[in-house]
């Protein structure tokens, strides 16, 4: 059953059938929902110590992740059966938020790769309320105004600490000499 010819129905209804005929019952969705992540979680356990390319060369790797993205999408199925969710339609709307979210006019092919990460993050940081690695060009200027003010006020504190010292020494040096002038006895 390859992907170009089965629907997400074909995998509907022989899940279905599966599961009819073990008698088993319909889970709590958050159970459901918890076996699709951990499922997740034993797909990601084969990518552990080894590189992307690393497991792209290995087909017995391959083939273990296949299994576990096979459990994932078996979760995944059944989670929207047991939720009522039409799965092409929730992909599609999804897509279409996704297409609103990352415009093509603003991630065209010609932008180069700084500015696609630093719109990447300042999208990723609007919709989250802030990321870490988002910088605002703004915030760049204001750092560097910010740094500049300080150097401005440690070079004033300096002035001024250099000030009350040599007001130290001259009062030291006016007592010396009111010292020689009358020295006391
Ligand atoms: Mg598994």
């Amino acid at each position: 059953m390859p992907d170009n010819t089965t629907t997400i129905a074909d995998l509907r209804k022989k899940i279905n059938e599966f599961r009819a005929r073990r008698g088993w019952g319909k889970e709590d969705p958050k159970d459901m929902a918890l076996s699709l992540v951990l499922e997740a979680s034993e797909l990601l356990e084969h990518f552990q110590w080894l590189s992307g390319s690393d497991v792209m060369r290995n087909p017995k790797i391959v083939q273990a992740v296949s299994e576990e993205m096979s459990d994932v999408l078996w979760w995944l199925i059944n989670l929207a059966d047991r939720l009522g969710v039409d799965l092409s339609d929730a992909f599609i709307q999804k897509m279409q938020k996704t297409g609103v979210k990352y415009s093509e006019t603003l991630f065209n092919p010609e932008i180069s790769e700084e500015e696609r990460t630093r719109q990447y993050y300042r999208i990723k940081a609007e919709t989250r309320g802030g990321h870490p690695l988002y910088e605002p060009e703004e915030m760049k200027v204001e750092v560097k105004e910010k740094k500049r003010d300080e150097v401005r006020v440690d070079s004033n504190q300096k002035n001024s600490n250099q000030k009350d010292v040599d007001d130290m020494l001259q009062q030291l040096f006016d007592l010396l000499e009111k010292e020689k002038v009358s020295p006391k006895e």
